[in-house]
């Protein structure tokens, strides 16, 4: 509710602002011209919101500051720690936790990140790569490689073994259909056009895109490894890939009993998160609008760390060059995961009162706005 109060405000302040500038430039030029030049100092305006500029960067420090400060501080890594990290795309391991991939290390806990998809799916990547407006399966077979390789680098920046990390290969923007879809039947993408693993370094080279065929695959990575920490992306996320995976992860280890184990985080939080766009090292990372009512906890993050994080952000160069502002923005003096994988209010509400109804229907109006449902078929 404050979040949309402050909206409106700012909406109303910048309807004032409009308003006031006419009524003083009316003498000095004509209603046209007056209207041209406000129309373009509010899009500086909004511009100079989202990327931290001038009085703004101040206001997004001490609103981040204030919401930051609260959260509980999480409890630090320790040596007998094996953490697992659940990647849906390579440069998600970075973003959500390559300040704590440091802190983990150098408490002498073992780290360990497991990629789901390759990142071929990207198609807008390929073409400011290739410089071609239809990029052919092939290129975007061999953007997935490439995408293996700063993987590889960034890991090496944050200290991580490379060997600790497990690239399963999956299809990139196809991992939701894998449960809903194609759980048995192969799943081919419309990217690479392939309906099997291709990648040689993959877990299971030449597997079938099937829900099962992952499904297995993360269970033998999980049992391998015996994770005392998993970092899932949380059902929250606005990316449907992260959604999928945050039912995998949620169920696997929901059926070894140890869904307590689960970090959630969040990458696609939705209104331009994290705000201000581009590298702020000691402005506070907030929680994501998508993220309202989880459990947050606080994990800071050193000045050196900090920056080896941007570095390490840097090396995925393939996504640097397409959105090097959002992706440095999570290069902040914290990190964030929450206890809960959905709003504490929603696991409280009794099913007698009807209210699970309204979460469920909520739920299903995300999937009906993504073209998941048929509205009708509900
Ligand atoms: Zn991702």
């Amino acid at each position: 509710m404050s979040q949309v109060f402050s909206r409106l405000l700012w909406l109303l302040a910048l309807v004032a602002l409009f308003l006031l500038g006419s009524e003083f430039a009316r003498p000095l030029f004509r209603p046209a011209t007056i209207q041209r030049v406000l129309v373009v100092a509010a899009a500086l305006l909004v511009w100079a919101y989202i990327n931290g500029q001038w009085i703004f960067v101040r206001f997004h420090d001490l609103r981040a500051g204030l919401r930051v400060r609260s959260l509980p501080e999480a409890d630090p890594f320790t040596t007998s720690d094996t953490v697992l990290i659940i990647a849906p795309h390579p440069d998600d391991e970075t973003l959500a936790a390559g300040g704590q991939i440091q802190t983990a290390l150098a408490a002498g806990a073992q780290v360990f990140v497991l990629f789901l998809t390759c990142g071929d799916g990207f198609e807008w990547n390929s073409m400011v790569l290739e410089r071609t407006p239809l990029p052919s399966a092939s290129e975007m077979l061999k953007l997935g490689e490439r995408r293996i390789d700063e993987a590889l680098e960034a890991a090496a920046v944050l200290g991580l073994p490379l060997d600790n990390l497990i690239f399963l290969g999956y299809p990139d923007g196809g991992l939701m259909r894998l449960f809903l879809n194609h759980y048995i039947h192969p799943y081919l993408s419309p990217y690479t056009r392939v309906n099997t693993v291709p990648y040689d370094r993959a877990h299971r080279f030449g597997a079938h895109y099937t829900g099962k065929n992952l499904e297995r695959d993360l269970s033998d990575v999980i049992t391998r490894i015996a994770p005392t920490i998993v970092y899932a992306p949380s059902p929250k996320d606005a990316h449907r890939d992260h959604r999928a995976a945050a039912y995998l992860a949620m169920r696997l280890q929901g059926e070894r009993h140890e869904e307590n184990a689960v970090r959630y985080y969040i990458v696609h939080g939705a209104y331009e998160y994290p705000l201000p766009k581009g590298y702020f090292p000691t402005l506070p990372l907030y929680p994501p609008p998508r993220g309202r009512g989880l459990s947050w906890r606080r994990v800071s993050i050193t000045p050196a760390q900090v920056r080896r994080k941007a570095e390490a952000i840097c090396k995925h160069r393939t996504q640097v060059m397409v959105m090097r502002r959002f992706l440095l923005a999570f290069a902040r003096p914290n990190e964030l995961w929450s206890a809960t994988a959905i709003p504490i209010r929603e696991t409280i509400y009794p099913v007698e009162q009807g209210d699970l109804a309204v979460v469920a229907l909520e739920e299903d109006t995300d999937l009906i706005e993504e073209g998941q449902l048929d509205a009708g078929g509900v």
